[in-house]
C-alpha cells in the first residue's frame, strides 16, 4: 500500500517527545513558547499562538477579526470543510467564490467578479476572506490584499498545506497580505505534532486576543485586569474562550519537526519533479507552480480529462494499493451546506470541473524510487485508464 501522504518521525523527534513528557510539564509548560518562537523565524511573523489543531486556529481567527453572528464570510469553493466552519462556528453565514483550474486557488477574476455584483445590487459583502492556499501554493496574495482594501475586508490565510512555501520572496505566514494565517500540525500536513496547529500573526493586539480566547478567555495579567488586583492568586474570565490549548509534548514534537521542514519541502519538490518528468505524455494535466512561488507540495493533483475517467482511475490505482485521494468535494456540496439551499453549482463552474477531474497521487518526504515507479506503472496500465481517453 503507498498512502498519498505519510509523515515522517525520526529518532531526535522521539527524543523530544520522551524528553518533554519526563520533564516537569506534560502541558503549560515552556516548549510551547519556544515552539512558538521558532516557528515566528521560520515564518518571519512576530507573533505565534499554537493551539491543538488548525480548525481551532481558524474558529479562534474569525473570532479575533470580530466574526459574529449575521456577518459574512467568503472562502475558496474548493477546500477542507475546516475552512467554512470556523465562520459557523461564529454563527457568520458562509459564501463561497470559485477557483483557477490551473492552481485550484480562490479565482482572483471570480473575486473580483462577486465584489462588484456587491456593489451593483446594494449586497452585503464579506467582513473576512479566508484565502486557502491549495496543495501548498500560495494565493495571489497580493490582489486579495488590495481587494481586500478597496472593499473592506479582513483577510485569513489557511495556510494548512502550505507551512514552508514562499510567495513574493517570503515565506508563507509573513502576513504581508492577511491579518492572521493559520497553519495545520496534523499527521499529513507539512510537519506534524500528531494534532495540532498555530495562528500566525504582525498585530500586538490580535496576538493578544488569539492568547486570550486560547484560553477560557482568561487573562493572569496585572495590567489587563477589569476589577481591582487582590493578590497573585488572581485571574480573570473576560470573555467566552476555549481550551485550544496544545501540550508541551507535542510543541517539543512540532519543535522537532519543524527543524527538518526545509528537507522536507525539498524532498516534496523532488517528489513533483520526478513526477513532471516520468508522467509527461500520459494525458494528465499535471499541477504547476506560478514563477513567483514556490510550493510546499503537500499535494500533487493530476486532472484527468473527465469525470469518468477519474472514477476509473480511482478504482484501479485503489485495486493496485495505491492510495490515491480526491481533494475535494466542494464545501458547498456537503450536506450540511448544501440543505441550506443557498449554493448552487451552476454559480461555481471551475471548482465542478477541478471536483470532477482531480486525483492526489502519492508524494511524501520518503516516497522511494521504487514507490514512484509503481505510481506511474498503475497510472499507465491497461486495466486503468488509459484506454478510456
Ligand atoms: C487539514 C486542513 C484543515 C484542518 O486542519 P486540522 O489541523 O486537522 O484541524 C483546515 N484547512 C485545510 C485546507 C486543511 O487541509
Amino acid at each position: 500500500m503507498i498512502p498519498y501522504g505519510r509523515q515522517r518521525i525520526d529518532a531526535s523527534d522521539l527524543e523530544a517527545v520522551r524528553s518533554a513528557l519526563v520533564s516537569e510539564f506534560v502541558t503549560q509548560g515552556p516548549r510551547v513558547a519556544s515552539f512558538e518562537s521558532e516557528l515566528s523565524k521560520a515564518v518571519r511573523a512576530h507573533h505565534v499562538i499554537a493551539v491543538n489543531s488548525a480548525t481551532s486556529a481558524l474558529h479562534l481567527a474569525c473570532l479575533a477579526l470580530g466574526v459574529v453572528e449575521g456577518d459574512l464570510v467568503w472562502t475558496s469553493a474548493i477546500s477542507f470543510v475546516a475552512s467554512a466552519n470556523a465562520a459557523r462556528y461564529c454563527g457568520a453565514d458562509v459564501d463561497f467564490v470559485d477557483i483557477d483550474l490551473a492552481s485550484s486557488n480562490i479565482s482572483i477574476a471570480a473575486l473580483k467578479e462577486k465584489l462588484i455584483r456587491c456593489d451593483q445590487k446594494g449586497l452585503k459583502k464579506p467582513k473576512v476572506l479566508i484565502a486557502v492556499h491549495m496543495a501548498g501554493q500560495s494565493a495571489d496574495m497580493s490582489e486579495i490584499f488590495e481587494l481586500s482594501k478597496e472593499h473592506g475586508f479582513r483577510v485569513i490565510e489557511d495556510a494548512s498545506h502550505a507551512l514552508g512555501a514562499e510567495y513574493k520572496g517570503s515565506p508563507v505566514g509573513s502576513c504581508e497580505y492577511s491579518d492572521i494565517t493559520v497553519f495545520s500540525f496534523h499527521a499529513v500536513k507539512m510537519i506534524t505534532t500528531g494534532e495540532g496547529g498555530a495562528c500566525v500573526t504582525n498585530s500586538p493586539i490580535l496576538a493578544a486576543r488569539l492568547q486570550q480566547l486560547r484560553s477560557h478567555g482568561i487573562t493572569r495579567d496585572p495590567a489587563e485586569m477589569n476589577e481591582p488586583y487582590p493578590g497573585g492568586w488572581y485571574y480573570e474570565q473576560q470573555e467566552l474562550g476555549f481550551n485550544y490549548r496544545i501540550t508541551d509534548f507535542q510543541a517539543a514534537l512540532g519543535e522537532s519537526q519543524l527543524s527538518k521542514l526545509g528537507s522536507f519541502v525539498q524532498k516534496r519538490n523532488e517528489v513533483a519533479h520526478w513526477y513532471w518528468k516520468n508522467l509527461d505524455g500520459l494525458g494528465f494535466k499535471l499541477p504547476t507552480v506560478e514563477a513567483d512561488r514556490t510550493s510546499s507540495f503537500h499535494l500533487f493533483v493530476v486532472l484527468l480529462p473527465n469525470s469518468s475517467s477519474r472514477k476509473a482511475a480511482f478504482e484501479s490505482m485503489r485495486a493496485q494499493g495505491i492510495l490515491v485521494n480526491v481533494h475535494y468535494l466542494p464545501i458547498y456540496r456537503h450536506p450540511y451546506y448544501s440543505r441550506m439551499g443557498k449554493y448552487s453549482p451552476a454559480d461555481f463552474p471551475m471548482a465542478e470541473e477541478y471536483y470532477n477531474r482531480c486525483l492526489s497521487i502519492p508524494i511524501f518526504p520518503d516516497i522511494t524510487e521504487a514507490e514512484l515507479g509503481s505510481v506511474k506503472s498503475a497510472l499507465s496500465t491497461k486495466i486503468g485508464f488509459q484506454n478510456l481517453f
